[in-house]
């Protein structure tokens, strides 16, 4: 349920403080130390599991729920004019806190911020490729 050494299992269940913006029996929600933006905050399950492989489904499906809902009420709170929601899994991924998250990421005209993705060219035959890989 909790790894002893996972800072996001003492700051969860509330052994370590946190600037707290949601809280129940399941979820803490905490405002990001290093923010990209005004309000950057992160959902954090109080039972540790890695990431989202080890993430039990109906906890995947909670969190998916409450970020809309913090989706909604910081939207109203902070004024702010959209919304990244950002999940890093593995360090590959970005990940550095091995204890499943969920970035909520507010989003504000012209904060100078930038989540990018580099598009890349590829052809219908490389996508159908794919769609096969992952499908048959
Ligand atoms: P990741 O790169 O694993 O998806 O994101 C980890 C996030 O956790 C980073 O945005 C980082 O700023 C934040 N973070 C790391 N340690 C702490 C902490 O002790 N308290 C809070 N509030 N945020 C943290
Ligand atoms: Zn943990």
């Amino acid at each position: 349920m909790v790894d002893n050494n996972c800072i996001f299992c003492k700051i969860a269940n509330g052994e370590i403080p946190s600037k707290t913006i949601y809280e129940d029996e399941e979820f803490r929600v905490i405002l990001d130390l290093a923010p990209a933006t005004k309000g950057h905050a992160l959902i954090l399950p109080k039972a540790h599991a890695k990431n989202l492989y080890e993430l039990p489904e109906e906890t995947a499906g909670k969190a998916m729920k409450l970020a809309k809902k913090m989706v909604i009420t910081m939207t109203e709170k902070l004024g702010c004019d959209g919304f990244n929601l950002l999940q890093n899994n593995n360090e590959v991924a970005g990940q550095t806190v091995f204890h499943f998250h969920m970035h909520l990421i507010p989003r504000y005209e012209n904060d100078n911020q930038h989540l990018e993705m580099k598009p890349t060219e590829v052809t219908q035959d490389e996508l159908e490729a794919v769609r096969k890989q992952i499908t048959e």
